[in-house]
């Protein structure tokens, strides 16, 4: 009870600076005096630690000379002691600066849903860049692609009319074929919606598709033929002619592909139709054939 008293008075009544330490160590406070016992053991621990952990931790008393005492002293007080402090309160100092900036995802474009409302189909339902036209994915007849009239040969058509990216990819396949020795020709190339509607008015409606839901009306599709001897290999002839059989090997090469692959209509809605070539791009052209049904609707995840 008495030290309790006392200590209070001390701090009460403030002495000269020297005086204080003086009393307690002749006093013989023995909370004081154990104080000082650890500080003294601490700073002899400190020291022989350092001397073990300083070459532990790569620091070379030659190099330092003088200033060992003071660095191998410092070195383990700050592992020993500082190092799970400095670790927590780096954490929070360190990690936004370490984390990376934040990249947005990238959108997906393959599998995503034709959001088109009927006023927006003016504009075709576009995947990764590639405009798809179908059944499932129709245009109106508002929708008109910039066009192009392709210098190649022709039959049955006026003039061949493509999109520009279409046509100069046509012009170099068909040269392609002709060093092959083979010679194509166009059956039909772009159609309008009321051509459409004319020929599915007309034809037989399975292997037509209504307006709004062909390729033909993209300017990115066209219908061949080869010419053999003077004779016209169109049709399903041309499946089983070796000017068929180049095509379906080299199209992909300059961006077209066999748009509808036999005993595929459950995906693409159509029939085989040999003869019926689509643009899409080289990188897509191969990425189509690459797939197990060769179709367009698998490549793009789409149906
Ligand atoms: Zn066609």
């Amino acid at each position: 009870m008495r030290s309790q008293e006392a200590e209070p008075r001390r701090v009460a009544a403030p002495e000269p600076a020297q005086t204080r330490p003086r009393r307690a160590l002749r006093g013989g406070n023995g909370r004081v005096r154990r104080y000082r016992l650890l500080g003294a053991l601490g700073i002899v621990l400190s020291f022989v630690a350092g001397l073990v952990a300083g070459p532990l931790l790569g620091i070379d008393p030659s190099a330092s000379g003088k200033a060992d005492a003071a660095t191998t002293v410092a070195a383990p007080a700050v592992v020993a002691v500082a190092t799970p402090t400095a670790t927590s309160s780096m954490v929070p100092a360190v990690t936004p600066a370490a984390t990376p900036a934040p990249t947005p995802a990238p959108k997906p474009c393959k599998g995503v849903k034709d959001t088109r409302s009927a006023t927006a189909k003016k504009t075709p339902f576009t995947v990764c860049g590639i405009e798809l036209v179908s059944k499932n994915h129709r245009v109106s007849s508002a929708y008109a692609p910039k066009l192009v009239t392709v210098a190649v040969r022709a039959n049955g058509i006026p003039e061949v009319l493509l999109q520009p990216r279409a046509g100069t990819a046509l012009k170099k396949m068909f040269a392609a074929a002709a060093r092959a020795g083979h010679t194509l020709v166009v059956r039909s190339s772009y159609r309008s919606y009321a051509t459409q509607a004319h020929w599915y008015a007309t034809m037989n409606k399975r292997l037509t598709a209504p307006a709004g839901a062909s390729e033909h009306q993209t300017g990115l599709a066209v219908d061949l033929a080869g010419v053999s001897n003077g004779v016209l290999v169109r049709g399903s002839t041309l499946a089983r002619s070796p000017i068929g059989a180049w095509l379906v090997k080299n199209a992909p090469t300059y961006g077209f592909i066999l748009r509808y692959p036999s005993d595929q209509a459950k995906i693409t809605g159509i029939v085989y139709e040999p003869w019926h070539f689509r643009y899409v791009g080289v990188d897509a052209a191969k990425g189509v054939v690459s797939t197990r049904t060769k179709t367009l609707e698998e490549y793009l995840k789409e149906s």
